[in-house]
């Protein structure tokens, strides 16, 4: 794009039929950005005409994760209480019907649309004759030329039609000019006479995202090149209409390390699961961001506001991009160890409950805890595992302990050494105060290497390997650490 684009105004138009996809999200951070970055509007569209897919659920999920991701958008449902927010309400489909309708009856009216009575039989058999001679198998309906007073005559006698677009005429190729892809060209025979409202006078995905489109001012259509297809019957319901075409730009695929389309073989897809997972939302928009995407630097740790300043379609690639979970949770790690302290231990506080850990409500050692623990931690939830150990409750000790419990000389290293922790004068033990001891029971019990290390460790977190002690005992109390001693000791 030469100059930059004025009165911007992009949607992302989701159907509610399941959960939101980080694929979706992508193309919402994608208008998103481009709105921002060029002064726009961002709208969000609910494409419900889906009815028997279409539920209140699923909407809710999707606003929630948007809101969670911080794409807030300037019209359409509010995030708060789903009332339309905006001068060309409703943005819900199911509550546009009149004006689909009303769209349809122009069509129809200028001839360039037909009720279609074909049954589905025969549109079958029509089909195989067609393969059979080896021609196209578009709908070659005998309806096309039925006026419109003889089509609403059966309609009265209860006849069921759909309403289709007439095709067959528009002999050329539409040239598509994709802000991403370039020059795309569709011949018109791409298409046969589509269908425009179904037999109960729904209208299907095409015409609504045309009318509305066209209807909320849209100027920039970018979404996902799984649409590319749509896009020809788009264009030429536009031209029926006598409308503008706005501008469009598919944004490629996001595929798995394998190439395929992202699915949930691989992993979580739902931009709620990453949320339960423990993923940023700062990070997991970062990571979007780049699927696609390069900074002009070629950056790569984004906030928001960076990545609307810099954001442009000409460095949004046009080939797939692989959604790479490892960058992902490095990227996550960025992000995460850069919040306070204080900031970090709110975030994984949750996590903690949740998983029912008993950790001490004391704002100093939490801070502690977090500036030991944050180097190991990628996502929130890493936080489990690393601050279990801590809590005594859950203490055990595991049957992998059993060798060495058997062993005389872990009797000997543990005795002297809860001895020597007793003697400690505090109540806590730097990480120098905890090596000490260790020295001190080397010393007196005659005891070194794993003989020493592997006794300390079961007693200390109730198995020879695993979180490293020097950073665990700086987060213990001494009451804590004899009990899990004598704990140790009564297994000798
Ligand atoms: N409702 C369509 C979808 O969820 C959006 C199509 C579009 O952006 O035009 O895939």
């Amino acid at each position: 794009m030469s100059s930059a684009p004025s009165n911007v105004r992009v949607r992302f138009a989701p159907s509610p039929t399941g959960y939101l996809h980080v694929g979706g999200a992508r193309s919402a951070l994608f208008n998103y950005l481009f709105a921002k970055k060029y002064k726009g509007k961002f709208i969000l569209r609910i494409e419900d005409t889906d009815q028997a897919r279409s539920t209140g659920e699923s909407l809710q999920t999707m606003i929630q994760d948007l809101k969670w991701l911080g794409l807030n958008w300037d019209e359409g449902p509010s995030p708060e209480t789903f009332k339309d927010m905006g001068p060309y309400a409703p943005y819900k489909q199911s509550e546009r019907q009149d004006i689909y309708q009303q769209r349809a009856l122009e069509l129809l009216q200028a001839g360039k649309a037909y009720y279609c009575f074909m049954t589905d039989e025969e549109i079958e058999i029509q089909r195989e004759k067609l393969k059979a001679a080896g021609a196209q198998t578009h709908v070659e309906s005998p309806y096309e030329n039925l006026t419109l007073s003889e089509a609403k005559q059966r309609l009265q006698k209860g006849d069921k039609a759909v309403v289709r677009f007439k095709t067959r005429h528009l002999k050329k190729d539409y040239i598509l000019n994709d802000l991403i892809r370039g020059e795309v060209k569709f011949p018109s025979d791409m298409v046969g006479d589509f269908v425009l409202l179904r037999s109960d006078g729904m209208p299907v995905y095409n015409f609504c995202c045309v009318v509305d489109d066209y209807m909320m001012k849209i100027s920039h259509v970018l979404r996902a090149e799984e649409h590319l297809p749509n896009t020809l019957r788009q264009l030429m319901i536009y031209e029926g209409l006598g409308w503008a075409v706005p501008q469009f730009g598919h944004i490629s695929l996001v595929l798995d390390d394998d190439r395929q389309k992202l699915s949930k073989r691989k992993g979580a897809v739902a931009c709620d699961q990453f949320k339960t997972d423990g993923y940023l939302p700062e990070a997991l928009i970062n990571y979007l961001a780049l699927l696609g995407w390069t900074h002009p630097e070629q950056k790569e740790i984004l906030t928001l506001d960076e990545m609307c300043a810099s954001f442009s379609l000409d460095r949004v690639h046009p080939s797939g991009a692989i959604f790479d979970r490892v960058k992902l949770k490095w990227l996550n790690a960025q992000h995460l160890r850069a919040l306070p302290n204080a900031e970090i231990y709110k975030k994984i506080q949750p996590f903690l409950n949740n998983a029912g850990l008993k950790l001490p409500d004391d704002s100093n050692w939490q801070m502690q805890s977090v500036e030991l623990f944050k180097p190991y931690m990628e996502i929130l939830s890493d936080a489990v595992n690393l601050y279990s150990p801590l809590d005594d409750n859950k203490y055990e000790i595991a049957a992998e302990s059993d060798e060495v419990l058997k062993q005389d000389f872990t009797k000997t290293v543990l005795t002297v050494w809860k001895e020597a922790v007793s003697a400690h004068p505090k109540e806590s033990f730097s990480e120098a105060e905890f090596l000490a001891i260790q020295d001190e029971v080397k010393n007196k019990s005659g005891q070194k290497g794993k003989n020493l290390f592997f006794p300390i460790r079961i007693a200390l977190i109730g198995k020879p390997h695993g979180a490293e002690l020097k950073i665990l005992v700086p987060l213990m109390n001494k009451n804590s650490i004899l009990k899990r001693a004598s704990i140790a000791l009564a297994k000798c």
